[in-house]
């Protein structure tokens, strides 16, 4: 379609809501403690009148170098690039936020995946189809533990496990005695079948990690997530240990993956959209991970319905055998902009079929855009 055509953009709303997490405290190492965030939506509008949603919610300040006021104050820097911009050439999008602000990626994602939800409803298919097209009706999903007690986190499992979700994440990166001793409790309320990850969010000193792994050696259906915080260190663990390795917050775009897996640095990718900028860089690196023989984990940093459609539409284009597990934040947190949907079953979760992401947001409820750029002309 013609640039200045009918899906050039010509308005965009920023909305701002808080999202609340639905167990307490969303605890990780370090100290980090997370209960309430804000999460911010982005609707763009075309000269036609399609319309797109999306969303960018940072998991607190301290998690990536991104923050919820940061995705508002980048979004109002780069959304008056995007007036005039094709909505049905994401191409043509990213060039357009690129060329106005470096980084920013976890802002720029929200752009991105309301650029996709426009172009979809513009074509009549769903995200997944234009994104190469969908392996999976429906993904299989993880949930993530708050690191605490190790009999809390054994009976968060055991709640979990009971409503069909067999992929769990514990939040680990304390005292290794304890988190082996953490391990030990939910590997005795798990089953074979299930999977157990380790994350310790790049908590643990390198020696820490490497005490650590030793003491959870052998243990079945267990793997490790970025023990420690650079690419060096977490291979100074992995190299003494036989414990699968999935690579997390050091994966930021597609040369960091290749870096990686060309020192062998791990076996199974964690690919969040909003860190790597997008549904667009998203899919490539998503390709590559496949290709090099990865496993993958399909989220984002945190997120309610727009953030867990653009996932179930990523995640659903990943060869099952690669796939995994995906999260759906909304199920982790309490407001709904769409409706909750999509809306998780038994562990899994549905990919809309619908045009763009296949939810329709209340826009009502997001009460005033905190802001809106619209185009001069
Ligand atoms: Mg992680």
């Amino acid at each position: 379609m013609r640039e200045g055509a009918g899906a050039a953009i010509e308005r965009i709303d920023v909305y701002g809501y808080e999202l609340t997490y639905a167990h307490g405290d969303y605890v990780m190492s370090s100290g980090r403690t997370v209960h309430r965030l804000p999460s911010t939506v982005v609707r763009v509008t075309t000269r036609d009148g399609a319309q797109g949603f999306g969303e960018a919610c940072p998991l607190g300040p301290t998690y990536l170098p991104a923050f919820g006021e940061g995705a508002r104050a980048a979004i109002r820097e780069l959304a008056p690039g995007l007036i005039g911009a094709d909505v049905t050439s994401l191409a043509g999008v990213h060039r357009r936020m690129d060329a106005r602000l470096a980084g920013h990626g976890y802002a720029k994602s929200a752009l991105d995946i309301a650029c996709w939800d426009a172009f979809g409803r513009i074509a009549g298919q769903p995200v997944a189809a234009l994104l190469g097209g969908a392996l999976q009706e429906d993904v299989p999903l993880y949930v993530a533990i708050p690191l605490g007690p190790a009999d809390r986190m054994a009976d968060f499992v055991a709640r979990e496990r009971a409503g069909g979700i067999r992929n769990f994440q514990l939040k680990l990166g304390a005292d290794p005695a304890e988190d082996a001793a953490r391990v030990a409790a939910v590997l005795a309320v798990t089953q074979d079948g299930d999977a157990v990850i380790g994350d310790a969010n790049g908590g643990w000193r390198r020696q820490d990690a490497i005490i650590a792994a030793g003491l959870m050696a052998g243990a079945r259906r267990f793997r490790l997530e970025q023990p420690c915080p650079t690419l060096e260190e977490c291979l100074a663990v992995r190299r003494p240990t036989a414990l699968p390795m999935v690579l997390d917050e050091v994966i930021t775009d597609l040369p960091t993956l290749a870096r990686a897996a060309s020192l062998d640095a791990m076996d199974h990718v964690n690919l969040k959209i909003g860190r790597v900028g997008g549904l667009l860089p998203a899919r490539l690196m998503r390709d590559a991970a496949v290709a090099l023989g990865m496993r993958l984990t399909i989220e984002d940093s945190w997120g309610g319905d727009l953030v867990t459609a653009s996932v179930a539409h990523l995640a659903a284009g990943t060869p099952p055998g690669a796939l995994f597990a995906a999260s759906f934040m909304n199920d982790w947190t309490l407001e709904h902009v769409a409706g909750y949907r999509p809306r998780s079953a038994g562990g899994r979760g549905p990919v809309p079929t619908g045009p763009g992401l296949g939810i329709e947001v209340d826009v009502a409820a997001l009460g005033e855009p905190l802001f809106t750029v619209v185009d001069p002309g």
